[in-house]
């Protein structure tokens, strides 16, 4: 039986808005997504009763990626068995990544998402949408919107979602650095940041950045894209400036932290413009490595 095989893309963050932090430990966010071409794919099958989940990870620098029930998608076959009032779910997942561990694009939240999707389609179960995202949103703030891709504004923890209408195909240019950014310490840092006054929440709002996606105008996005962590990144990281100005250096429209960080986004004017900024960073020294990718792309899917 070869099972059921899953497509997720990787998000960024257009705008990222972190408010206070609340009672729970998380910080309220207002945030714009975009599903970009950066994919990972899994592979969901049955396994003998009693055998439980194992993991396999495929892909660039994995071995941070745990191989147990720790593992995001190993997380989503067992919250959507009890959701659906299935037994302990035995199942080998076979993850192919493409999106960065640790990376700020929410690599775990896709292969959650993915998995759900894999799960339902291999049990054959019937869960109303909403309750799949009630799920997902329990495994994680980014899950909801790993299973609905597109572009769409999230609020709350990032996980009420509303979709909006971006016109046309995006570039971007993502630039991968080396190591990880884990990203409860990047929110430790903002508050930190915070509260000695060394940094504060960007002012305005998103309503210039929806007009500039309903527009289809890259130049009109590239002074609204925003990103609240990026301050908390680069203090940890502060090599990530040189990647960020490495980038306009070459003529990206605008560059930033993608999430938490530390891989580096930049926006293109077009395709052909994406793939000469990204060979120019390529050859820049700075980065471990550069792929253009598009957006906005489907959520998590099922693939022959
Ligand atoms: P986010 O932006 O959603 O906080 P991220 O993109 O920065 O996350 P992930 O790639 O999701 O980071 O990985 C964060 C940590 O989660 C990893 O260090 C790893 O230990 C753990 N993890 C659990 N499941 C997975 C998975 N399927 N893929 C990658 N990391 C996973």
């Amino acid at each position: 039986m070869s099972g059921v095989r899953v497509r997720v893309a990787a998000k960024i963050n257009l705008s990222l808005r972190v408010g206070a932090r609340r009672p729970d430990g998380f910080h309220d966010l207002s945030t714009v997504f975009q599903a970009i071409s950066l994919f990972d794919d899994i592979q969901v099958r049955a396994s003998p009763i009693g055998s439980g989940r194992t993991i396999s990870v495929a892909g660039e620098r994995v071995d941070g990626v745990p191989r147990d029930d720790r593992n995001l998608a190993a997380r989503a076959a067992i919250a959507l068995a009890e959701a659906v009032g299935q037994p302990d779910p035995d199942v080998h997942i076979d993850i192919d990544k493409a999106i960065p561990v640790a990376g700020g694009m929410a690599g775990g939240s896709a292969d959650a998402a993915a998995t759900l999707v894999a799960c339902r389609a291999l049990w054959d179960t019937e869960i109303a949408d909403e309750e799949l995202h009630r799920v997902a949103a329990d495994l994680g703030s980014d899950v909801p919107f790993a299973l609905q891709g597109g572009t769409a504004q999230g609020t709350g923890r990032g996980d009420i979602l509303v979709p909006v209408l971006a016109t046309g195909e995006w570039h971007w240019v993502v630039a991968l650095n080396d190591g990880e950014l884990s990203t409860p310490q990047v929110f430790a840092e903002c508050d930190r940041l915070r509260s000695c006054g060394l940094s504060e929440p960007a002012p305005g709002d998103d309503s210039a950045l929806m007009a500039a996606l309903r527009a289809g105008s890259a130049r009109d996005l590239a002074p609204c894209l925003v990103n609240d962590l990026q301050p908390a990144a680069l203090s940890l990281r502060p090599s990530l400036a040189a990647v960020l100005a490495a980038g306009t250096d070459v003529g990206a429209l605008a560059g930033l932290v993608s999430g938490s960080g530390p891989t580096c986004i930049f926006l293109a004017a077009d395709r052909e413009h994406a793939i000469g900024l990204a060979a120019e960073l390529a050859g820049s020294g700075l980065v471990r490595g550069v792929r253009h990718a598009f957006g906005p792309v489907r959520g998590a899917h099922l693939i022959p």
